[in-house]
């Protein structure tokens, strides 16, 4: 694991050449709390943790630290939700029906102050990624937008694997002009502002393309323990 300081260096340095509007969320999974800690001193505010449990307890350990965004980026079992709601100020891994649904009955019942949402797309077939695929999604908008309680804020989606640089810059574009196409269609419930794409090996290309948030781990952390690497999704 690298120390505090380097953390601390990688972080600052990567916030120093986003540009303003682009929102720097910390890939903190797998990380212990101490990881998360010292990107904070550099005056990162965002962090995106991928397992409803592994955020709880770092949470917990964090609670000093209040003024922290978390957002969730990894898939979501619908017996999880309810845990969800309460730990994330964002996930940006509604890829389904029945979890948008669930999602909303959830909200509806609490009353409370909710995370903001964003819907996880696939541009390009990929069987290892949960996402909607773009034709789904849109058969299911009208659907979505009845949702009152579910707060759609955009989209969010992850590459493929081993797609060439100009193509990983084609799909991010894709998802930045479909989300403004969508955005001018007078929806009541859903918004298309935010584009959370691009990761360590992509972001600048993502950044390029339109990108509001980038979702970023290694560059900061450095290597995930390597055994774990394989869930990762
Ligand atoms: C792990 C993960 C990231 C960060 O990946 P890095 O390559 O370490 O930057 C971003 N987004 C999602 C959805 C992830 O699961």
């Amino acid at each position: 694991m690298l120390s505090a300081a380097e953390i601390r260096d990688r972080a600052s340095h990567l916030k120093s050449t986003l540009p303003p509007h682009v929102r720097l969320i910390a890939v903190s999974k797998f990380m212990p709390a101490a990881a998360i800690r010292a990107a904070y001193e550099a005056g990162i505010r965002d962090f995106g943790e991928s397992r409803v449990q592994e955020a709880a307890s770092k949470r917990a350990e964090l609670a000093d630290l209040t003024d922290i965004t978390w957002h969730l980026i990894g898939h979501l079992q619908t017996n999880k939700v309810r845990q969800a709601l309460q730990l994330f100020d964002w996930i940006h891994t509604v890829d389904r029906w029945k979890l948008a649904e669930r999602i909303d009955t959830l909200l509806k019942e609490r009353g409370a102050a909710s995370p903001r949402c964003l819907l996880q797309v696939k541009l390009r077939p990929d069987p290892q990624k949960y996402g909607w695929e773009k034709s789904d999604l849109e058969a299911a908008l009208p659907q979505l937008d009845a949702l009152l309680h579910l707060r759609c804020w955009g989209l969010m989606t992850i590459l493929p694997l081993g797609l060439a640089p100009s193509e990983q810059l084609q799909v991010f574009q894709e998802l930045r002009a479909w989300g403004e196409e969508l955005s001018t269609k007078g929806w009541q419930q859903l918004r298309w502002q935010e584009y959370s794409m691009g990761m360590t090996q992509d972001y600048p290309l993502a950044v390029q393309a339109g990108a509001t948030m980038v979702r970023i781990g290694t560059a900061i952390f450095g290597d995930r323990p390597s055994a774990l690497k394989i869930q990762q999704q």
